[in-house]
């Protein structure tokens, strides 16, 4: 068996090489890098495929979070709830707005943000609270619009690892008062460089987000606010919209593969658990186990790569040293953090591979 990457990018551009080459090719030929056609066409798809009004293209996730706090007034002195096992960029967004960064613990089960930790957090300065769907699996945005509401904060949804992903009827992105999404091309929806989305059914903010990303722009001379060059450009649309109409199918076949492993691996470790309100994308696919290190050491050894998502958490992290969280204040991630791993999980994995996959992890 040859190596097994932890995805595999070429294999998807190959499955629809024909259709990416026509259209990066029809890109080329119309000089329209930015602002293009391709770019309202996504936009307006991609708002549908979330079930909301607004979907803005932006330069990367990281831009769209930063672009959805600035939207949502968030400022010097408020605070803003977020978990600390998640990418970096979740709490940089509160830093670039000099608000203050609070870290809530997690459900052991789901890996994403817990309510109770986050009502525990709560004080007078608190503004917002950026659930993470993480893996791909929804965080429970039941539970946390409810507090929302009794305590008037906004909910920024970080979907950049769960495009597609459900909780109760509704798709991620649509059940906050805004949401933002990542195009990096390892996501479920990737593109060939940086891209990222603000997704809202709020008018008044998809107005402002689109003034962020252009400069203030009303039309190609008039500036009616300060802002950044934080657009998309026209042929990450191109490749977006015909990857987007894959996506559901590729979900699928995600799924369809977790399922697998979950059934044949759940004696062995602790794998992923999705409860009935819950539809996860599976982004990664993570197990559990306590001689973590040993057997992806192991896994190593026979060609399978792995990834650990993530390793250290936020508040421990030198990054964010000046907060002065201490290792315990947050055990549940803590301890997740000591014990997780993602195995290959992607739509063009073959059977033979997975059962591999399978047998491997079974013998160790
Ligand atoms: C990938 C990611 C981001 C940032 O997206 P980029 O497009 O890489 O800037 C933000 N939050 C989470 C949870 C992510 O996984």
């Amino acid at each position: 068996m040859n190596n097994i990457p932890l995805t595999d990018l070429k294999a998807q551009y190959l499955s629809i090489k024909k259709e990416i080459d026509l259209v990066i090719q029809n890109v080329i030929d119309s000089t329209s890098f930015i602002n293009g056609e391709d770019n309202k066409k996504f936009e307006a798809q991609f708002a549908k495929f979330c079930g909301a009004k607004y979907a803005i293209t932006v330069g990367s996730g990281s831009v769209a979070l930063d672009f959805a706090l600035e939207a949502l007034g968030i400022s010097v002195g408020d605070e803003v709830i977020c978990p600390s096992l998640t990418f970096t960029a979740t709490a940089e967004a509160i830093v670039h707005r000099r608000a203050t960064v609070v870290f809530a613990d997690i459900v052991e089960k789901t890996y994403c943000i817990d309510p109770k930790s986050i009502e525990s957090k709560i004080t007078k300065k608190t503004k917002a609270i950026i659930p993470v769907h993480l893996y791909g699996h929804p965080a429970d945005m039941e539970l946390i619009l409810k507090i929302a509401k009794k305590y008037h904060l906004f909910v920024i949804e970080d979907a950049a690892q769960a495009h597609g992903a459900k909780f109760k009827k509704s798709t991620v992105g649509s059940i906050g008062d805004i949401a933002i999404f990542s195009f990096f091309p390892a996501k479920n929806l990737g593109c060939f460089g940086d891209g990222g989305a603000v997704v809202t059914n709020n008018s008044n903010l998809a107005k402002k987000i689109f003034l962020l990303r252009d400069h203030g722009r009303i039309d190609k001379y008039h500036h009616l606010e300060i802002g950044y060059g934080g657009r998309m450009d026209n042929l990450q649309a191109a490749i977006l919209r015909v990857k987007l109409k894959k996506l559901n199918q590729w979900n699928t076949r995600r799924r369809e593969i977790a399922k697998k492993y979950s059934q044949k691996l759940s004696s062995k470790y602790i794998v992923p658990i999705e409860e009935k309100s819950f539809y996860s994308v599976y982004y990664v696919y993570t197990l559990r186990h306590p001689r973590r290190d040993q057997i992806i050491s192991k896994l190593k050894a026979r060609g399978i790569q792995t990834g650990i998502y993530y390793p250290i958490p936020l508040h421990i992290q030198r990054a964010y040293q000046y907060l002065r969280y201490k290792t315990g204040d947050l055990p549940v991630t803590e301890k997740v953090c000591q014990e997780i791993f993602s195995i290959p999980l992607y739509p063009e994995l073959h059977d033979n591979q997975i059962d591999f996959i399978i047998k491997t992890l079974c013998s160790l």
